[in-house]
């Protein structure tokens, strides 16, 4: 029989089929292929897109030109400008504001023909610094509250084909729907127990080992409990800790490697399967009386890796629950059977 399972941290339900065992070959993708048009995030092509406005570069290298390993710039058409004021206003029932926030591009390679999955440890570590430096800037502007991450692999995963390998960085002048029902669960819970939710869940994981993908001396991989998509994998740091840009240099590192790893395993075990990426952060403590009092003890950062897989269809948008037909325990143990590359 089928299960019903409920995601402890958004209270979500899934229906998880019955699938005692998969063959990954039903799944087998293949590599996304990019274009090879002319493209604004190469080495070189640096005067095609907006003033970078954080790079990570070679010494004695200038700004806008070659010789960077990640750069940054914003977004030629962003959702949200930087420039203006909130504005927030209501309109008889509704409410609204203005179109402000930031929408940048992060250009993770100088090359066109690699993935993260292909790049050193050291140019992924990359990466995750120009996350962290992004997130500190923005965290100075008053307007925002929410920096979000993410990233599509894979045209069914929101990529354009000629696109570089990239991740999208916005910056909201509001949280996150999506996070801010984990952030109720983890400050209700925390209200009662004076524990954080993930590091009691990550505990019971470790110990019953059946939804472990991989682990480092800093990162859990797991497919979670009520995992919402075939092969979906979180990756959730050791220690307790609320903010992601606050991780150390050693963390940056193993973060890393077990994220190119995880990615590894899903090539070898899918193909080249589409997937979406999201940094799931907590907000940036503004002063609001009696708002997330508790979140640094109670809110755990986690990273999300979900193949687009499986598609969103009737069902998912009318119920607001999904339907797996990869049970994680069977997900866990295709993919953490993969050796390490
Ligand atoms: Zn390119
Ligand atoms: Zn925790």
């Amino acid at each position: 029989m089928s299960q019903m399972r409920k995601d402890v941290f958004t209270g979500r339900w899934v229906i998880m089929a019955e699938t005692t065992t998969v063959q990954p070959s039903d799944f087998h993708f293949k590599k996304f292929v990019r274009e090879t048009k002319f493209c604004p995030f190469c080495e070189t092509n640096e005067a095609s897109t907006p003033p970078e406005v954080f790079a990570i570069r070679n010494p004695g290298s200038a700004p806008n030109g070659p010789g960077w390993s990640v750069r940054v710039v914003p977004n030629s058409e962003p959702r949200l400008r930087i420039e203006g004021k909130l504005g927030q206003r209501a309109e008889g029932f509704h409410d609204l504001m203005n179109g402000v926030g930031a929408h940048e591009i992060i250009a993770e390679t100088p090359r066109h023909d690699r993935s993260i999955q292909d790049l050193e440890i050291h140019e992924i570590s990359d990466v995750i610094r120009a996350y962290i430096a992004r997130i500190v800037d923005l965290e100075g502007d008053k307007r925002m509250r929410y920096v979000l991450i993410f990233k599509n692999h894979g045209e069914e995963a929101g990529a354009h084909t000629i696109s570089h390998s990239i991740s999208h960085l916005m910056a909201l002048p509001v949280t996150p729907r999506t996070v801010k029902t984990k952030l109720i669960t983890a400050r209700d819970y925390f209200a009662v127990k004076e524990r954080c939710i993930y590091c009691d869940v990550l505990q019971q994981e470790q110990k019953e080992g059946k939804r472990v993908i991989a682990e480092n001396e800093n990162f859990l991989a797991l497919a979670p409990f009520a995992s919402r998509f075939p092969f979906e994998t979180t990756i959730f740091p050791k220690s307790h800790n609320s903010a992601f840009s606050r991780i150390s240099a050693g963390e940056v590192e193993s973060l890393a490697r077990i994220l190119r790893d995880l990615l590894r395993k899903l090539d070898h075990t899918l193909g080249g399967p589409p997937y979406n990426l999201a940094l799931q952060d907590r907000p940036f403590l503004r002063p609001r009386a009696g708002y997330w009092n508790t979140i640094e003890e109670d809110f755990h950062w986690h990273m999300e890796i979900l193949p687009q897989i499986a598609r969103i269809t009737g069902f998912e948008w009318a119920s607001g629950f999904f339907y797996n037909s990869v049970p994680p325990e069977i997900a866990a143990r295709c993919l953490s059977s993969v050796a390490d590359s």
